[in-house]
């Protein structure tokens, strides 16, 4: 498999959750966003990256693209089959350099600039603030963010 920072991913619109949070991870992540078809996902993956899908008709189509067939229901339990079967540990991840909702690589926001922005108190709290080029979304590293992130090193890091 190939090394982990060039991990990219093209999922099918079941997975909406997971790519949101493959993006939190730092992963390129695409979406397609129309009911699972193993052409389209293939052409959306092509030339390199790895198709997410939960649908076995998508699966067994599929040629020789790498294919991971997401078996769990839960969106956190998703992640870790990938991060599990990909063999990734937790210095691979790079969270906060990537919008959740566009997959664009996030940009630094002074923090003057992003008073007004974000909740007063978060403002205070937080020295660093990341932007969104494409929907002007806001980042910082939220008490959410922390929580997330050790349950996904406890899971992943025996
Ligand atoms: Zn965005």
């Amino acid at each position: 498999m190939q090394a982990p920072l060039s991990l990219l991913f093209a999922a099918d619109s079941t997975l909406g959750k997971l790519v949101k949070y493959l993006r939190l991870a730092g992963f390129d992540t695409l979406l397609d966003a129309r009911p699972p078809d193993a052409a389209r996902l293939n052409m959306l993956a092509a030339p390199h990256r790895i198709i997410l899908t939960r649908s076995v008709r998508v699966k067994k189509t599929i040629g020789d693209a790498q294919v991971i067939f997401i078996r769990a229901n839960d969106p956190s339990d998703q992640m870790l089959q990938v991060f599990t079967e990909l063999h990734l540990q937790f210095k691979d991840l790079h969270p906060l350099t990537r919008c959740a909702l566009c997959n664009r690589l996030l940009t630094a926001v002074p923090k003057d600039k992003a008073q007004g922005r974000v909740p007063d108190y978060t403002w205070q709290q937080h020295c660093l603030f990341k932007e969104c080029p494409e929907c002007k979304r806001i980042y910082w590293q939220g008490t959410h963010a922390k929580r997330w992130m050790m349950r996904v090193r406890e899971k992943i890091s025996h």
